[in-house]
């Protein structure tokens, strides 16, 4: 039998390497951008026609190419970027399989201009399907534009495959963002069927993201910043609340290159667990540096997959890092000291036109918040039946010489350092419980469950008068939703706003907020609000006034300081002083224990035992 196997015409072995290359108009914009970076370029320009079905065009200012080079460079595996294998464990480079030009010049019109500085005169070389149909001198400015047209003009099969227009656009945008958004230092302008669309600028890493992501993205991000002997990591994350229910804005570059990888992408998402509601996804723009011999590359034709060394250390430094800035930025709200007038008004609802009787007891005359909120709310604030409890405890008082000596021994372990002053009347316990000597004993009072119980009575009180403050956003606030939460948002709309919230609209699946409660802090409103809906799900309102208690009730559970949050003693001052101003004190709104009491008999007994 003769032989049979014959090297492939070049030609044909290129356009079976533009398979794997070029699978779309948004490829060849990624391959052109990338050459133009690594040509040196600090602007480039991206130039798109029919969602890049008639041209895609870049010009740089880049270095340009010497004649020689401008015919080789359509050879396949004609690079300047590698020159042995072992450059391929040092890349600095975008490209380096000196197969993009080749691939692209089989499967379209290409043409390019190039020109280097130290030359007079320029390269034009006109290339179909592989086959120059001409190389001229011309005049053209420093640098290369590579302009493609056609393509897949011989492959109707790959043409037919395209997609919609809005469809590839969307693809070329999408490279077009990743490469911006490695390169702030570059800029980019991108024409879409001759219309300007994007200019970018050169600027920082948070200007770039924001010039393509839109002005509001400034206040959504939170920085990271961590240096290790393995990795260096940059950029920011969403802050939780702006978490999106599509995926979307999730990026990894690594030593400048967008890159996919599942494993580090699960290490940002632990680091947001217990931060995001069920189905939203955080937004982040991470940009990781590693040496390059600790990557390889090599292991896919689009180079957005790449292996690293040691992905395991930089799993657990990318979740700590996010975790640790995530801490930092606070998202629990904090008391709000400065309360207003409005708040001094009786706990009662004859001014509120509501439809059905209050189905709580109600005591016209009582006016928890008429005494000076100035004064030792131990001295005077409480209501007659609590004072009994504090009498022969004037915490005022306390020092080391009535404590006596055993105490400082407890104090030393019990409390923190900062908190360690025996003169201070109370005393928070792992920034949970506040501890408070009274006459019988001690009290344990729940910070979280005491904060709710008083932001509930001042919520109803709120609610049910006519006068409520709230503050104005400076920007209208955008929240989205599912569209039955939405719905029901709508049905409360009249109760949210007794409350102090302000709706510009209420549509489809996004509420607009103008306004909000005074004491409630912006970056807490989603949360705010899926808490709410969740709670009016589960409870049925059997009146209008129950619903009303109810989101009062779901309000004051949100806004309350939570635990872990440590406390002055000032703030552990004021918040036992409203606590016990409250009209039932014991229990939270949703009835559970604010506070425990140890009595001076209980404490003898553990000694006698
Ligand atoms: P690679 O980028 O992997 O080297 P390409 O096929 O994309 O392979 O490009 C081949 C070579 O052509 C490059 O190595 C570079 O030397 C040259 N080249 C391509 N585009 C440009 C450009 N815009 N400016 C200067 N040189 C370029
Ligand atoms: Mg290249």
């Amino acid at each position: 039998m003769s032989d049979i196997i014959q090297l492939l015409p070049d030609n044909v072995a290129n356009q079976i390497a533009a398979g794997e290359v070029v699978q779309r108009p948004a490829s060849v914009a990624k391959e052109l951008l990338e050459n133009a970076i690594d040509a040196g370029a600090t602007e480039i320009k991206l130039l798109i026609k029919e969602a890049g079905k008639v041209l895609i065009q870049v010009i740089d200012n880049g270095k340009g190419m010497s004649t020689t080079d401008a015919r080789l460079s359509f050879e396949r595996h004609a690079t300047s970027k590698i020159r042995s294998a072992e450059d391929l464990f040092d890349l600095h480079t975008k490209g380096f399989r000196g197969e993009a030009l080749a691939s692209i010049a089989a499967v379209a019109h290409v043409e390019l201009k190039t020109k280097q500085e130290d030359q007079e005169l320029g390269t034009h070389i006109k290339i179909e399907g592989s086959t120059v149909q001409s190389q001229d001198v011309i005049s053209t400015p420093v640098g290369t534009s590579v302009s493609v047209k056609n393509l897949f003009f011989n492959i109707p099969a790959r043409r037919n495959f395209l997609k919609s227009n809005s469809v590839e656009t969307r693809h070329i945008m999408d490279e077009f963002h990743r490469v911006a958004l490695a390169h702030p230092d570059i800029s980019f302008t991108i024409y879409n069927n001759d219309n300007d669309v994007l200019n970018l600028k050169k600027g920082n890493l948070k200007q770039r993201i924001v010039a393509v992501f839109g002005g509001k993205t400034n206040e959504k991000l939170v920085p990271i910043n961590e240096n290790t002997d393995i990795i260096t990591v940059n950029g920011f994350v969403s802050k939780p609340e702006f978490s999106k229910k599509k995926r979307g804005e999730q990026f990894f570059f690594v030593n400048n290159r967008f890159i996919k990888n599942g494993y580090l992408h699960h290490a940002v998402l632990n680091a947001f667990d217990g931060l995001l509601a069920q189905g939203y996804h955080p937004s982040y723009f991470l940009y990781l540096t590693v040496p390059p011999h600790t990557i390889d590359i090599n292991i896919h034709p689009t180079k957005t997959e790449i292996k690293f060394d040691n992905e395991q250390s930089l799993y657990a430094i990318l979740r700590s890092t996010i975790k640790h800035s995530l801490g930092q930025y606070n998202v629990a709200p904090v008391l709000d000291f400065n309360r207003d007038a409005t708040m001094d008004v009786p706990y009662h609802f004859k001014d509120k036109k509501t439809p059905s009787t209050p189905q709580i007891e109600v005591d016209p005359n009582f006016n928890p918040f008429e005494t000076e909120k100035k004064s030792n709310p131990f001295k005077k604030q409480q209501p007659a039946h609590w004072e009994s409890l504090y009498v022969g405890a004037d915490t005022t008082e306390i020092n080391i010489e009535n404590i006596e000596v055993d105490a400082q021994i407890v104090t030393k372990e019990l409390f923190d350092e900062s908190d360690n002053q025996i003169t201070n009347k109370t005393y928070q316990i792992h920034q949970k419980y506040i501890l408070s000597v009274v006459k019988s004993g001690v009290l344990y009072i729940n910070q979280n469950l005491a904060h709710q119980r008083v932001l509930y009575e001042d919520l109803l009180t709120k609610m049910t008068v006519e006068d409520t403050s709230s503050q104005q956003l400076l920007f209208p606030l955008e929240l989205v939703f599912n569209v039955p939460d939405i719905n029901l948002c709508r049905e409360i709309q009249l109760d949210l706003e007794s409350a102090g919230f302000q709706f510009t609209s209420i549509e489809n699946d996004t509420l607009i907020l103008s306004g909000i409660p005074a004491n409630v802090k912006q970056n807490t409103l989603q949360v705010l609000f899926e808490e709410l809906f969740e709670t009016l799900k589960n409870e049925v309102p059997e009146s209008s006034f129950s619903q009303l208690d109810i989101i009062a009730k779901s309000l004051a559970k949100s806004l309350a300081i939570k635990n872990g949050t440590k406390l002055t003693n000032r703030e552990q001052e004021e918040l036992l002083g409203q606590l016990f101003s409250c009209k039932e004190p014991n229990h939270s709104p949703f009835g559970k224990k604010t506070f425990v009491t140890l009595s001076l008999d209980e404490i003898q007994l553990k000694f006698d035992n």
